[in-house]
């Protein structure tokens, strides 16, 4: 995994300084999508500008993407280090369960076809309660 970041970067060119590989390392070994705050702590030798300004590199680079939560934002790896897939959302312990359903990206592609829409990238998000706040 370190390697496909290896030679995305040498690919674009860019340089793979010490934040840069430790966010990565991070957001690759969290199970679910991270906000900032998490990010910074799960970053304890880089510097809180650099985690800031490594997301919003990673972000334009197309290496992670925001998950909008609510009126919250958290940020995870893109389609191309993680399989696609989607969240349910849980609004009273923040609990995020990925899901993988294949219906679900039949419809936002015949949704999208219908409507004449080329689409590029789509967000959704099932909110509720889970199993043990139920
Ligand atoms: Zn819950
Ligand atoms: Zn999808």
């Amino acid at each position: 995994m370190e390697r496909e970041l290896e030679s995305l970067f040498a690919q674009k060119k860019l340089r793979l300084t010490t934040p840069r590989r430790e966010v990565f390392l991070a957001m690759q070994s969290s199970k679910a999508p991270l906000s900032i705050s998490e990010l910074i702590k799960k970053c304890p030798i880089s510097e809180r500008t650099s985690v800031y300004r490594t997301i919003d590199l990673f972000v334009r680079e197309n290496i992670v993407k925001i998950v909008p939560i609510g009126w919250k934002q958290k940020y995870e790896l893109t389609d191309l280090f993680k399989k696609h897939h989607h969240h349910l959302s849980c609004t009273k312990c923040g609990n995020l369960i990925d899901i993988h359903s294949k219906n679900i990206e039949t419809v936002v592609s015949d949704v999208a076809r219908e409507n004449g829409f080329s689409e590029t990238d789509h967000t959704f998000e099932i909110r509720g309660l889970c199993r043990d706040c139920k």
